[in-house]
């Protein structure tokens, strides 16, 4: 499904081309060149989202669904056919997806209305050690109303996933499973096949965290066989604020609204209201049509410079910045999975990541210090926060040499 990671990008790949997409990427940071490496946080936008986002509040925008006027109906026409651009994308039906303000809404929606009404006191929710706060605090939630419990797969010292470990953990109290996809703190890509085969012989159901995958690797939901997936438009050269659930419609058509308002209903009475169908149901209240609209713009994009181009490069530039790094005296890199996405997570004795980070910032580079809303993973490797640098289509040779330039002087003036 994607390319082998030892693939080298195509000989049409032209990255200057692509950079001069992203405006934002020509703007001085402390009057110098911005070396823009905070993608995991969140991506950059090309022209061409920007455009789509400009030109629906140009020339379609009005309320979705509700009205016969023209505006209305280019409004839902765009929304809706943003829904056909994103199920395409995942290869699956319309009805299977669920817009909602981005990963954080998604996994909400599933531990509320999925979760919460299956829970029994004794039940176990299996995550890993390496999930995002996102992926454990509203399983959280629902488990401690519950009387359910929380269980937690081990990382190995290299930031891969312990799947032995992982195995040994699937039980008959088990009745729920969530993975990330790719770790946003370490690059790992974990073994979400295996897992979901796993889970899928004993019955439970899976979520794919998925807000760190869409933009690096294919994903055909059908094929990937999980329950749930949930994404983000932000990480994919998309809009802030949006994002989608990924559903099996079985699911969908059998969970109760979480949230209740306009659009998610059939009727309504003061003793009594009835429900829209998924993916309605899930989506109260005017929706971001131009978040739909942006999200969907991007999609294209991304098509369009082709996935296995962009994991082709992003993955070359990964090993050449690890090999930059590594000749930075006292980093260690934390996180080296072999199967590993475009993140460089490490320490440093020189200082605390947030003093690295400041300096790092003085020389232009854009990187995230912290715990990468990943606390129980810091507690894990001992750290009380990490310094993140994590890649895009966009970025260049030039980017990393700019980090490994602003590393060695942070190191010198720390020392
Ligand atoms: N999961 C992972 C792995 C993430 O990296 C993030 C964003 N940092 C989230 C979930 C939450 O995504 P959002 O803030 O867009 O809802």
């Amino acid at each position: 499904m994607n390319a082998p990671l030892t693939e080298r990008p195509p000989s049409n790949f032209d990255l200057d081309r692509i950079r001069a997409q992203f405006p934002i990427l020509a703007e001085p940071v402390r009057g110098g060149r911005l070396a823009y490496l905070d993608n995991a946080a969140t991506t950059q936008k090309p022209d061409a989202v920007l455009a789509a986002i400009d030109h629906y509040y140009r020339h379609q925008n009005s309320n979705v669904h509700r009205a016969v006027h023209d505006l209305a109906e280019r409004a839902t026409t765009a929304y809706e056919g943003a829904r056909d651009r994103i199920a395409r994308w995942f290869n699956t039906q319309r009805e299977e997806i669920v817009f909602t303000r981005g990963t954080t809404e998604a996994i909400n929606l599933v531990a509320y209305s999925f979760l919460r009404p299956r829970l029994q006191p004794g039940d176990e929710v299996l995550l890993t050690g390496m999930e995002h706060h996102s992926n454990i605090v509203p399983w959280q939630l629902v488990a401690k109303e519950k009387g359910a419990k929380i269980v937690a797969a081990p990382v190995l010292d290299d930031g891969s996933l312990d799947f032995d470990g992982w195995l040994a953990r699937l039980n008959e109290r088990t009745k729920f499973i969530a993975v990330v996809h790719i770790s946003n703190s370490l690059g790992t890509v974990n073994p979400v096949e295996q897992m979901i085969a796993a889970a899928r012989a004993r019955g439970i159901p899976v979520l794919v965290d998925g807000a760190q995958s869409v933009a690096h690797l294919a994903v055909d939901f059908p094929a990937l066989g999980a329950d749930f997936f949930t994404c983000s438009a932000h990480k994919a050269y998309g809009p802030t604020g949006f994002g989608c659930l990924v559903a099996k419609r079985e699911h969908l058509d059998a969970m109760p609204p979480w949230h209740g308002g306009g659009d998610m209903i059939r009727t309504v009475s003061f003793e009594e209201s009835t429900w829209n169908e998924a993916p309605y149901r899930f989506e109260a209240g005017t929706p971001d049509m131009a978040g739909a609209v942006g999200f969907a713009a991007a999609l294209d994009w991304i098509e369009s410079v082709g996935l296995q181009a962009i994991a082709a490069h992003e993955h070359q530039l990964l090993v050449e910045g690890t090999a930059l790094l590594a000749e930075v005296p006292g980093l260690r890199m934390i996180g080296t999975a072999k199967n590993k996405g475009g993140v460089m997570s490490f320490v440093m004795t020189a200082g605390h990541a947030q003093d690295i980070g400041t300096i790092l910032d003085q020389y232009g580079v854009a990187v995230r210090t912290g715990h990468h809303c990943t606390m129980p993973l810091m507690t894990r490797f001992g750290v009380p926060a990490t310094v993140r640098a994590s890649l895009a289509v966009y970025n260049n040779r030039d980017d990393i040499e700019q980090l490994a330039m602003a590393l060695r002087k942070a190191s010198r003036l720390l020392a």
